[in-house]
């Protein structure tokens, strides 16, 4: 085990669990010879693999995607199975099983089906080896060999199921407590507001001087923002379930990009295309994703700049929202932090919409991701499920 504890310790994990098993040389050499001779029945190891699924709604509706999305997992879970069998268990073995661990937490997949999932994966395994036609002592042997490289990759995965689900949990604690706290300040500055907002529709009236009326205006358009603030927070502190309706992506950034408030010199750009792009969604839901992504690009670029979002379909049917700036762009520091609750660098932030829009596109079955551009500036992009669970 070697390491002094300061380095990534997912290594001595993997390390601690071969050596507890007692997973000799010899059974990685078996795993690495039976590889090919296995290799041709992993079409029926994945096959009885999703036979399984399809026959527990439970485990199906973790596919948010439909069939499309079975479909990648399919291609996934053959290169799983090569890599299972392959002979080679080192670190980059052990990073491409830590990222299944945390996938699963991503799709809020129960750890029973992993378990259950697994039963099948060796039980077709080992079957696949008995009918390779080793000599009894190798077939043994190598039995032995899939029984504990299998209980290798359980633990491993659950190992890193539980590192990301109680990283999560930690952070929605954080996010429900502060948005509460927030949500019934929030909540109190609703009165106030209302009546400001009442008492400047009155002045309005009576203002006749044409600067005067553009900074009755200027008041009304951040009374607005204000209400929008709050709302933000109330929807954070609420966790509210989405409620999915089939709808239009199109029509939705369509109808919402005019609202987002952006100075003179900044264009907001709408790549839409002709047809329709149908998602299954919560409208008002997403349509804070897209305030939120495009207020994001229009404070980053500044007094003058461009921002262009983009809808499409992908070729599996879902949906995808791009929100694309020629601002700064995000510093390496800031695209690791980007969705974490309270974390901003703006005085004017509160660090709470992009946590707000991982969050409701993860309840959504969808994904959200920030990066930067080659060409400089941010980039956004939301992918979101199809309205037809069986698009392809
Ligand atoms: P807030 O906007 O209140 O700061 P967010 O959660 O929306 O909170 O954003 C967090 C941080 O991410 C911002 O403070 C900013 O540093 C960075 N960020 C978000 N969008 C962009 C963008 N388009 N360009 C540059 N930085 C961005």
């Amino acid at each position: 085990m070697g390491a002094d504890g300061m380095g990534a310790p997912p290594e001595n994990v993997l390390q601690a669990l071969l050596s507890y098993i007692q997973f000799t040389d010899e059974d990685a050499e078996l795993l690495k010879r039976m590889g090919p001779e296995v290799r041709r029945f992993f079409p029926r190891v994945v096959e009885r693999f999703y036979e399984a699924i399809y026959r527990t709604p439970e485990a199906l509706k973790v596919f948010t995607g439909g069939a499309a999305q079975i479909e990648r997992q399919r291609d996934r879970l053959s290169a799983w199975l090569e890599g299972l069998i392959g002979g080679v268990y080192d670190d980059v073995y052990l990073e491409r099983r830590a990222r299944i661990g945390r996938t699963h937490v991503k799709h809020e997949l129960d750890q029973r089906w992993m378990f259950a999932a697994m039963n099948i994966v060796r039980r077709e395994l080992h079957a696949a080896l008995t009918e390779i036609g080793w000599p009894e002592d190798e077939r043994t042997r190598g039995h032995t060999a899939i029984d504990k490289i299998c209980d290798v990759e359980l633990a491993m995965m659950l190992e890193t199921y539980r590192e990301d689900y109680t990283s999560r949990v930690q952070m929605n604690e954080r996010l429900a407590t502060l948005g509460q706290i927030a949500a019934s300040i929030g909540h109190e500055l609703r009165n106030p507001l209302a009546v400001i907002q009442t008492s400047l529709q009155l002045l309005g009236r009576r203002v006749d001087d044409e600067r005067a009326k553009r900074h009755v205006k200027k008041i009304g358009d951040q009374i607005g923002l204000c209400n929008a603030i709050i709302t933000d927070l109330l929807e954070l502190a609420r966790d509210r379930p989405p409620e999915r309706h089939r709808l239009d992506l199109v029509d939705l950034v369509r109808a919402t990009l005019p609202e987002v408030p952006r100075s003179e010199g900044v264009t907001i750009t709408g790549r839409l295309p002709s047809e329709m792009v149908a998602v299954l969604v919560d409208s008002s839901q997403i349509r804070q994703i897209i305030v939120n992504l495009v207020l994001n690009a229009v404070q980053a670029v500044g007094p003058t700049g461009e921002v262009t979002v983009t809808v499409r379909a992908l070729e599996d049917g879902r949906g995808e929202l791009r929100v694309e700036d020629n601002g700064p762009g995000l510093p390496t520091d800031v695209v690791r932090r980007l969705f974490e609750p309270l974390f901003t660098t703006r005085s004017a932030g509160t660090g709470l919409g992009l946590a707000l829009c991982r969050r409701i596109t993860e309840k959504h079955g969808g994904e959200i991701s920030g990066g930067n551009r080659s060409e400089g500036g941010a980039c956004f992009v939301v992918t979101l499920p199809p309205a037809d669970r069986s698009a392809s």
